[in-house]
C-alpha cells in the first residue's frame, strides 16, 4: 500500500486500470509500473497473455472483460484509446472459449468491449433457459471443437495407415507376379486366362492348320504341274 500512495503523476494512472485486489497486490503494482515505463520488455509478456487468455470455469463475462481490457492496456501501452479499445474487442471475443458464442457476438458487430459482453450475456441468458427447458445447447467448446478435432486427425492418420499397408502389399504381389509368373498364361505370357484359353495360342493354331492346308495346296499343284510334262522334271 504504501508504494500505492506514494505514486505520482503518470503512475497514479496505473491505479486506475488495476482491479481493487491487484492494486494491493506489491507484485502486480510493481509488474504494472513496468508495463508501463520499461514497454520494450514487459508488453510482449503481456501480449502473448492476452492471446492466450480464455474464460476460465465460472468465471463471469464482465470479469473476463475486464481482465482482456487490463492485459490490452499492458499489452500495447502506446496505442492510442481507439485502437485499443478495437484490440481489447478482439481479444475479449477470442478469449470467449465457445465458437458457438463467439460467431453469435461477432454476428452482432459490438463496437465495443461492453457492447461484445452485453450480447455474450444475452446469449448466454437464452441458452441457459433452453437448457432448462430441456433443449439440447447446440454449443461446442473449445475443447470440444479440439477432440473433435483430434478424432478427426486419428480416423486419418488410420486411413493413412490402412492405405500405405495396402500400397505395401499391392507392390508385394506385383513382386510376386513379376518373380513366378502366377496366374499368367503360359503360352503369351498375358495375366488374365490360362494357356487353353489363349486367344493368341488359338488363332496361332488355325494359323497353322491354314498354314499347312496353303502348303499342300501348293505341293499338289506342282505335283500335277510337273507330272503334266511342262515344268522341269522334279527330283
Ligand atoms: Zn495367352
Amino acid at each position: 500500500m504504501e508504494l500505492a500512495t506514494s505514486l505520482r503523476g503518470a503512475a497514479v494512472a496505473i491505479l486506475s486500470d488495476l482491479g481493487v485486489q491487484d492494486r494491493e497486490d506489491y507484485n502486480c503494482l510493481v509488474s504494472a509500473l513496468a508495463a508501463r515505463f520499461e514497454p520494450t520488455n514487459q508488453s510482449e509478456i503481456f501480449r502473448s497473455q492476452v492471446k492466450s487468455r480464455v474464460r476460465e470455469k465460472g468465471e463471469s463475462l464482465p470479469e473476463l472483460a475486464q481482465d482482456v481490457k487490463r492485459l490490452v492496456r499492458f499489452a500495447y501501452p502506446t496505442a492510442g484509446v481507439e485502437l485499443r479499445d478495437q484490440l481489447a474487442l478482439d481479444c475479449f471475443i477470442d478469449s470467449l472459449g465457445d465458437a458457438e458464442m463467439q460467431w453469435s457476438v461477432h454476428q452482432n458487430g459490438p463496437k465495443s468491449v461492453d457492447h461484445a459482453v452485453s450480447v455474450a450475456l444475452k446469449y448466454e441468458a437464452f441458452h441457459a433457459s433452453r437448457k432448462k427447458q430441456g433443449m439440447p445447447r447446440p454449443v461446442r467448446t473449445q475443447s470440444e471443437v479440439a477432440e473433435e478435432q483430434n478424432e478427426m486427425a486419428d480416423a486419418v492418420r488410420k486411413v493413412e495407415q490402412t492405405l500405405e499397408k495396402l500400397t505395401q502389399l499391392v507392390g508385394a504381389s506385383n513382386k510376386n507376379k513379376g518373380q513366378g509368373n502366377y496366374n499368367r498364361c503360359h503360352y503369351c505370357g498375358m495375366a488374365g486366362h490360362f494357356r487353353k484359353n489363349c486367344n493368341k495360342r488359338k488363332k496361332d493354331l488355325e494359323d497353322t492348320v491354314q498354314q499347312c492346308q496353303i502348303n499342300q495346296e501348293t505341293n499338289r499343284n506342282a505335283e500335277s504341274y510337273h507330272l503334266s510334262g511342262n515344268g522341269p522334271r522334279l527330283g
